[in-house]
């Protein structure tokens, strides 16, 4: 049986855990998932609720075609429960919680257990944590209450210390890489697919939310900044204007300045292929390398480091990329 395929990478270690407590009849009543955005806390939240109601028991990592997993699956479980802030609002609003509350004080209709998912917990403000307290305090026997944060500092005490805490560590560029394959699998039948897996991953340190805002299409784009920017003899101004027009964009175009000239760096001092990120472009790393000396390569990370704090702070990004681009 394939493994995730159609999932998420989901963190099959944590996975164990729940299945050890649910053998040993030792699962608490609320859980909260800690780490970095788009890392699979969700994912892996989903995958502990079909863990806990599957029908035909399938191990910890396989696909299951249950009618309880797939219900999980597709969305449509009655006892299965997702809060998240809706776009348009700035935090979680009460009603929501009320509404689910309510229904989570009667029988799950048929759930072993009932999961409730709320995502990015640190979004809820006090009155909202206030009704939703109670809940945490005395949850049924069926139900599991799992919460998800980015942010734990950000998450109200009271909600922190009725919780449990589990802590999601980033993917090694391996296992993202690998799932990466079996995702873009059915729509890029390319020679290379494993190469640009493995890039991927790199550049997304250890995140499958992040590979997969990235997309394999992102890089083309890197490249296109490598060409346009580093290697480009001139800097073209229609070029400047679409990477500063708007932050993310700019951090974007900085983060692959940033890894080129990291990977420049390590080729200079000769370190080997496999820490490279831009393994794709070994030529042309290596004749930068022997281009800079190790004090110009430092001045330079320092001036794209500088340029991505001024990024956060409203700063003019299309001086200090003119700046940079004077320096190479
Ligand atoms: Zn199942």
């Amino acid at each position: 049986m394939k493994k995730f395929e159609n999932h998420p990478p989901v963190h099959t270690a944590i996975l164990e855990r729940f299945y050890r407590l649910k053998s040993s009849k030792r699962l608490a009543h609320a859980y909260l998932f800690i780490g970095p955005k788009g890392i699979g806390k969700s994912e892996t939240a989903l995958a502990v609720a079909r863990l806990l109601n599957c029908e035909k028991e399938t191990p910890v990592g396989e696909a299951c075609d249950c009618p309880s997993c797939r219900k999980i699956d597709c969305g449509n479980h009655p006892d299965m429960y997702r809060i998240k802030r809706p776009e348009d609002k700035s935090t979680i609003p009460v009603e929501l919680f009320r509404d689910v509350i309510e229904r989570l004080q009667l029988r799950p209709i048929e759930a072993r257990v009932r999961v409730c998912l709320v995502e990015d917990v640190d979004e809820v403000r006090a009155e909202a944590g206030n009704v939703f307290l109670k809940t945490l305090e005395e949850p049924r026997a069926d139900t599991l209450l799992i919460l998800t944060t980015s942010v734990p500092e950000a998450v109200l005490k009271t909600v922190v210390s009725r919780c449990h805490q589990v802590f999601f560590f980033p993917l090694s560029d391996r296992e993202l890489a690998d799932w990466l394959q079996i995702e873009y699998h059915e729509s890029s039948s390319e020679a290379g697919e494993a190469a640009k897996a493995v890039i991927l991953a790199k550049l997304s340190r250890g995140s499958p939310g992040r590979a997969k805002d990235l997309g394999l299409e992102f890089l083309q784009e890197k490249n296109e900044i490598i060409d346009c920017f580093i290697l480009s003899p001139r800097l073209e101004d229609a070029f400047l204007k679409s990477y500063t027009s708007d932050k993310e964009t700019a951090r974007k175009f900085l983060e692959v300045l940033l890894t080129f000239f990291r990977d420049v760096a390590l080729v200079k001092r000769g370190l080997g292929e496999a820490a490279l990120i831009h393994a794709d472009r070994a030529g042309d790393l290596k004749k930068l390398a022997s281009r800079y000396t190790e004090a110009d390569l430092a001045g330079i990370v320092a001036e794209i480091v500088s340029a991505m704090r001024g990024i956060k702070e409203n700063m003019n990004v299309k001086v200090a990329v003119t700046l940079l681009k004077e320096m190479i």
